[in-house]
């Protein structure tokens, strides 16, 4: 049997989302009008609204709604920023970001997934302003730069320095920094030049790779 999916989305805002402290009305209105089962795998569609990461092949895969929300949040976007996103995979937290931001630049290492989160993005209608770019994004993406705000979808030992080079003042960033099996998410912020940052969640993504990450 094929799932509601308009049912399932509601019940994810309302239990994983709003009740664990998402407030920010923007990121919750597109959560729950974006088709995430559209970003999954057919094998695996079925999970599509879990509460916890879903695979969607090459050892990679699409992040808990949660932290994609936290992480959306924590950007506190308006409408009119630049965002680089860092580790596209399938393209669902680049449609968000779409959703919430004027322009987005998503980078993904796997070429196969930079396909597919294009496809998935340009089916769904999603994808109007938001550019797929294969490759190593850990050193950012400086043809775009500087952004308002910065996702990284994967962990880092550290924040790469090269990022933060490419985040323009007032900018924000979100960052999971730490092991390779335990990170914290970082929110970063530059203000006249300096860089503040503070811990929100633990939490575990997959590795950055390239430059910037873990080789
Ligand atoms: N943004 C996704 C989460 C993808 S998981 C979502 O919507 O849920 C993180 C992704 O980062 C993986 O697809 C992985 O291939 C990619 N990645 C890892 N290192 C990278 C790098 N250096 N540059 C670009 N993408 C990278």
């Amino acid at each position: 049997m094929i799932p509601d999916w308009s049912v399932e989305r509601r019940r994810m805002v309302e239990r994983q989302l709003r009740r664990r402290g998402i407030r920010d009305e923007r990121v919750l209105h597109a959560m729950g009008s974006i088709a995430r089962e559209e970003f999954v795998p057919l094998e695996w569609r079925v999970l599509a609204y879990q509460d916890g990461p879903v695979g969607i092949g090459w050892g990679q895969t699409i992040s808990q709604p949660y932290m994609t929300a936290l992480m959306a949040q924590e950007l506190a976007l308006t409408g009119t920023e630049t965002v680089l996103e860092v580790g596209a995979g399938c393209g669902y937290a680049a449609a968000l970001l779409g959703a919430l931001a004027a322009q987005v630049v998503t980078v993904e290492i796997v070429p196969e997934l930079a396909e597919a989160a294009r496809a998935n993005l340009r089916r769904t209608g999603l994808g109007r302003n938001v550019a797929v770019v294969a490759g190593d994004g850990s050193l950012g993406y400086e043809p775009a730069a500087p952004y308002d705000a910065i996702s990284v979808a994967a962990a880092a030992p550290d924040v790469p320095v090269t990022l933060l080079e490419q985040l323009g003042d007032r900018g924000r960033a979100v960052i999971p920094v730490g092991t390779r099996e335990d990170q914290e998410l970082r929110v970063i912020r530059r203000r006249a030049g300096r860089i503040e940052y503070r811990v929100t969640v633990q939490c575990r993504f997959v590795p950055l790779r390239g430059g910037g990450g873990w080789s």
